[in-house]
């Protein structure tokens, strides 16, 4: 089926009499005949559901839809997005790794990355995402276990080069991982482009209506641990706590990571999606297709009204032809890339705190891509701690507004926008 089809239908098909929208699966636990149906469940022996903190038949119905959305093998749901990047991650990498990321990824990444999951032994190399194949070459290691991007960074809004960034991971024989928040499925499928791991946080457009924080992580289900096997014991060796079993050996390469993900991680972290959010975030994927594709010609529109602006100092969107990374966009995302629309309002941080005080229509929210407009000034909010030299240097301008254009009429948000700078 085509992807729109897949956003309304895939991963629950009702039998004969049964609910047409998914039911919620709100129990904790499942029940059995005999203990030794229970025994084959706790030995991997067969599939089935015994305690949600593993796995629901709702969750699981979600994450294969977004499974089939971005052409994946198998898939998860997490608690959020930070809880996707941290699984995706520490499925593969021990203390004593090391993993490669690019320098412009979410700030939250950032910071579980550089601080958190230091603290846990893991070594982490930042490169510009606009980094040489010699200069992405030279950050790897002998133990390095990923590369890890984000197709369009929030909030830098750079473009990342899958290809290369794929290129480069698999002659260094390891999986590059792609959060693929901002540009969703519908604008790209990174796996297309060479990615082996895909994560989301599915609190952004996919939910779309700013009610469900979430995240999932899919599988490509291509990369092969076994020929790799020196690097990534956790996939090609006996697992203790489950008997013995060698996932890779066991799941193929298309089971192989999400089992291990579910049943280690997701047993002892536990940071399970509920039933009830997964019942949301289905009800935004059934209108993903729709809805991306006007929040695009809305901040298409809005970006080329700032760039007309002698009020505006700089625009950044990929969608605008003079864009840094128009062409990398014009190859990645044909067909529009996100909402998200970063700009410098002339007269610095004074203006820009100004401007925003004057919108009637956006919001000043840390939220974005939703179907409400919204905005932050991240010199006076996330960023606030640091001085204008600080700023410049982890890349925010003190003049910096992200704006994230919603699903309101284009009209009203630029003449809202047209007014705000007038009242500075
Ligand atoms: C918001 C965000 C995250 C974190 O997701 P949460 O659902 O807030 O935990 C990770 N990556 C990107 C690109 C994001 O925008």
């Amino acid at each position: 089926m085509r992807i729109e089809t897949n956003c309304v239908q895939a991963g629950y098909t009702p039998g004969n009499g049964e609910p047409r929208q998914i039911p919620i699966i709100q129990s904790t636990t499942f029940k059995y005949d005999t203990s030794e149906d229970m025994g084959k469940l706790f030995d991997l022996e067969e599939n089935g559901y015994f305690y949600s903190r593993l796995q629901n038949p709702t969750c699981d119905a979600v994450a294969a839809k977004i499974c089939a959305l971005e052409g994946g093998s198998m898939a998860m749901l997490t608690g959020s997005g930070q809880s996707a990047n941290f699984y995706a991650v520490f499925n593969i990498a021990n203390c004593g790794d090391h993993v490669v990321a690019s320098s412009t990824i979410y700030g939250g990444s950032f910071n579980l990355f550089s601080v958190t999951m230091k603290k846990m032994g893991i070594d982490f190399t930042f490169v510009s995402p606009d980094a040489s194949e010699e200069e992405l070459n030279a950050a790897f290691r002998p133990n390095t276990k990923a590369l890890f991007g984000e197709t369009i960074a929030n909030p830098a809004l750079t473009v990342l080069d899958i290809e290369k960034f794929a290129r480069v991971a698999h002659a260094h024989g390891v999986p590059l991982i792609v959060d693929n928040t901002f540009a969703t499925p519908i604008n790209c499928r990174p796996i297309e482009w060479g990615a082996d791991i895909v994560t989301h946080s599915t609190t952004k457009y996919m939910d779309g209506h700013g009610c469900t924080v979430g995240g999932c992580i899919v599988d490509a289900g291509k990369f092969d641990w076994l020929k790799y096997a020196d690097k990534f014991p956790g996939l090609t060796t006996p697992d203790e706590s489950y008997h013995g079993v060698v996932y890779a050996e066991k799941f193929g390469l298309e089971g192989a990571f999400i089992t291990k993900a579910t049943s280690q991680l997701m047993r002892d972290f536990g940071s399970v999606q509920s039933p009830q959010n997964a019942f949301y975030l289905n009800l935004g994927l059934e209108s993903l297709h729709v809805r991306m594709k006007r929040h695009c010609e809305n901040a298409q529109a809005v970006a080329e009204f700032l760039e007309s602006s002698d009020k505006i100092s700089w625009v950044s969107y990929c969608g605008l032809k003079n864009d840094q990374y128009h062409a990398l966009a014009e190859k990645y995302l044909p067909n529009g890339s996100c909402g998200v629309v970063s700009f410098g309002v002339k007269g610095g941080r004074k203006a820009a705190e100004s401007f925003m005080k004057h919108l009637k229509v956006a919001a000043i929210e840390t939220h974005v891509a939703d179907a409400h407009s919204c905005c932050l000034h991240p010199a006076s909010a996330t960023h606030r701690q640091m001085n204008d030299e600080e700023l410049v240097a982890a890349g925010v301008s003190p003049d910096l507004v992200r704006l994230s254009c919603g699903l309101e009429s284009a009209e009203d948000l630029i003449e809202d926008i047209a007014q705000a700078l007038e009242a500075i």
